[in-house]
């Protein structure tokens, strides 16, 4: 068996919260668990959302929480290069074509019932642009591809991608789209154990098609519940920071871990309370093992 490479990989675009500190921790104990390394990455790919002051916060509310990370840390930003080759491979197989397709144009055919809703794109430029039209992105071909994966928390799942519709790869003006980002930075470090939140989930069927299409090894899945606001709806990175300069009282880390482990199911004794970060992952790692 080859040894487990499990990862972290926040977007510097704010602190870390209570969402994001469940994604490490769950990420960070399936890695230990398996006796395997938890990797850091800094997924910095939206250049004008990513703040170094966020992503100095992030090191160091980890550090807090004793969740050391195994190596050196990546970041997207030094990944441009494997990015074009990727994209290089996906093109020489005619895997991807051009598209000259607005936002609002695709959600317009697709009768999008909302404003910005993401919609299946159509299919308008699958056959060739229109003449006179230029192309915007580049879109993988999906139609009649359907995708299978092994989920440690949701078990096996299957996706229709032909229904969920063409997805973008990458802008013209040379931006790579995050789902073959990301599938190229697990590869280039050699992750094959990727848990996250359920956010993710969606994106999940994409990224094991451009596993496949590039021919490299699919990772193993695993995707944790989400944590919602107290409305139930989506988290955002405002709410419940877990990071001191966002407002978390000092001091407040082992509770918030161990609340953070319940989440996860682990239920920390009581005798634990209160106990050094360190100790309680120390703890959580030897229970489910
Ligand atoms: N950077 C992404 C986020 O913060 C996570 C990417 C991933 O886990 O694949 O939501």
């Amino acid at each position: 068996m080859p040894e487990v490479v499990g990862r972290f990989a926040p977007s510097p675009t704010g602190p870390l919260h209570t969402g994001s500190l469940v994604a490490a921790v769950g990420s960070w104990l399936a890695a230990k668990q398996a006796g395997g390394r938890w990797l850091l990455r800094i997924d910095n790919l939206d250049r004008p959302r990513c703040r170094p002051e966020f992503e100095d916060d992030i090191l160091r509310t980890l550090e807090r929480f004793g969740l050391e990370w195994d190596g050196p840390i990546s970041r997207q930003s030094d990944h441009g290069e494997a990015y074009a080759a990727a994209f290089g491979r996906l093109r020489e197989l005619g895997t991807v074509y051009p598209c000259g397709c607005s936002r609002a144009e695709i959600a317009r055919l697709a009768s999008a019932p909302h404003p910005g809703e993401e919609v299946p794109y159509p299919g308008t430029c699958r056959n060739g642009l229109a003449p006179g039209r230029t192309a915007r992105a580049w879109r993988v071909r999906t139609a009649g591809v359907t995708v299978h994966f092994d989920d440690l928390r949701h078990g096996t799942i299957v996706t229709d991608l032909g229904a969920t519709g063409d997805f973008v790869v990458k802008r013209v003006e040379g931006f790579f789209a995050y789902q073959l980002a990301v599938v190229v930075d697990d590869w280039l470090t050699g992750v094959n154990q990727v848990v996250r939140g359920d956010d993710l989930l969606d994106s999940t069927p994409r990224q094991v098609l451009l596993h496949q299409l590039l021919d490299w090894p699919l990772p193993h899945y695993g995707h944790l519940p989400l944590v919602t606001a107290p409305d139930g709806g989506k988290l955002s990175k405002r709410d419940n920071p877990v990071s001191l300069a966002a407002g978390l009282a000092p001091g407040q880390e082992s509770k918030l871990l161990a609340w953070a482990l319940r989440f996860l199911g682990r239920k920390p004794p009581a005798l634990l309370e209160g106990t050094p970060c360190r100790e309680l992952l120390a703890w959580a790692c030897g229970e489910g093992s």
